[in-house]
């Protein structure tokens, strides 16, 4: 940090729109933050709202204080097509769509068409719960998604309802044959938790690789002010691997640098097993090792506010400045400005961040 300017953080301040703000120049590489973090891919929360009411991300006790947006307050398809345009104008290449859960966004599988249309876009990916991927599954990959991430805790159907709040197991895993079938990547996503599937490590790796997917736990992270969070029930990624390792034998590094992968991609890292290197498993360790020093991405929520980071409430409003009439260079203007006041990484120990994961979609 030292040495390193910090430009002031804009926190729901309504940007320059045209008219205002042409004194400042558009930024020549609006997409490198100020640690030389280059921003490849842009994850967008279409919705906020979600079939499922897990446990670690909204619990029914919080239920009641969370105000679900407005419709007039979300971004119409036409808006994120425009904002998505200019991304991919300054060069994302990649677009993750999430939620709350993407697929009860009515009209999803057209928004995927139309950002498939978005010239430069040449990778469009989600993340679901996959409860309603087994009638989706076809159609989204038809329409341009290529790859899903898969939320799957547990293989227990019991407590699989009890993590949800009201999910079904057998429709999810029925979701995750049918993204196979459709030519689809998936991956599943757990979020690793003793008392939920401390016990289940080694079977939902073997569930996953069964299926054709690849397995992946996230370490629980501190959202919601941490209201949510209790550090001891979090299992720590060594932990996961030693588990993993403990019955399977020896995990080896995989992907290019030492458990890393391609330059676009998630945070995950990724090991295989020493004897089936074609058996992969991806770790997210948010809350122990590496997570920021290559931070690849930026986060729209369904209301346009931009987050540098998923660890901090900083936020930009692009719906504000497209609705204000702004000009596509506004737009990178904002962005740049977004970027450049990035952070070096989060701090959910000490400070966690007052956004909903359901609202910012991991
Ligand atoms: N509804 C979709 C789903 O469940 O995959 C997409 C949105 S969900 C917020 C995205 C991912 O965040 C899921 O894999 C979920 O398990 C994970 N998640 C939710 N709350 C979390 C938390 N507090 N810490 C870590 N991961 C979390
Ligand atoms: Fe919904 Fe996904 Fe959050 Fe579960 S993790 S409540 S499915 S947004």
């Amino acid at each position: 940090m030292t040495g390193r300017v910090h430009l002031p953080v804009i926190d729901g301040t309504p940007v320059p729109a045209t008219g205002q703000g042409h004194e400042m120049p558009v930024p020549a590489d609006p997409l490198l933050d100020q640690f030389a973090r280059r921003i490849r891919y842009l994850r967008v929360s279409v919705t906020d709202h979600c079939n499922y009411r897990c446990t670690y991300c909204m619990p029914e006790s919080l239920i009641g204080e969370m105000s679900f947006e407005p419709r007039s307050a979300v971004l119409t398809f036409e808006e994120l097509e425009r904002v998505i345009s200019v991304f991919a104008r300054l060069g994302v290449r990649k677009i993750r769509l999430t939620g709350g859960e993407p697929t009860v966004r009515r009209g999803i599988v057209d928004l995927v068409a139309r950002i498939a249309n978005v010239p430069g876009i040449e990778q469009i990916v989600m993340t679901t719960n996959g409860h309603l991927l087994d009638d989706l599954a076809a159609p989204l990959k038809a329409a341009g998604v290529s790859a899903v991430n898969v939320s799957l805790d547990t293989l227990d159907a019991e407590r699989f309802a009890k993590v949800t709040g009201r999910g079904d197991l057998s429709r999810v895993l029925a979701g995750i044959d049918a993204a196979r079938a459709a030519g689809m990547a998936v991956k599943t996503n757990a979020v690793a938790l003793y008392g939920v599937n401390d016990d289940e490590i080694v079977a939902l790796c073997e569930a996953a690789w069964s299926r054709g997917a690849t397995p992946r736990f996230i370490e629980h992270m501190p959202m919601s002010h941490g209201a949510l969070y209790e550090q001891a029930r979090g299992i720590a990624a060594v932990t996961i691997r030693r588990t993993i390792e403990t019955e399977l034998g020896a995990l080896v590094a995989s992907g290019a640098s030492g458990g890393s992968e391609r330059k676009d991609a998630g945070p995950a890292r990724y090991w295989a097993l020493a004897r089936d290197p074609s058996r992969e498993v991806g770790v997210i360790s948010a809350m122990t090792d590496h997570f920021c020093d290559d931070c690849n991405r930026l986060r729209l929520t369904s209301t346009g506010a931009l987050h540098a980071c998923l660890g901090h409430d900083d936020a930009l409003s692009l719906r504000d400045l497209v609705r204000a009439g702004g000009s596509d260079d506004d737009l990178v203007r904002a962005i740049g400005g977004s970027v450049t006041g990035k952070r070096a990484g989060h701090t959910f120990s000490d400070a966690p961040p007052t956004t909903h994961m359901m609202g910012i979609g991991g």
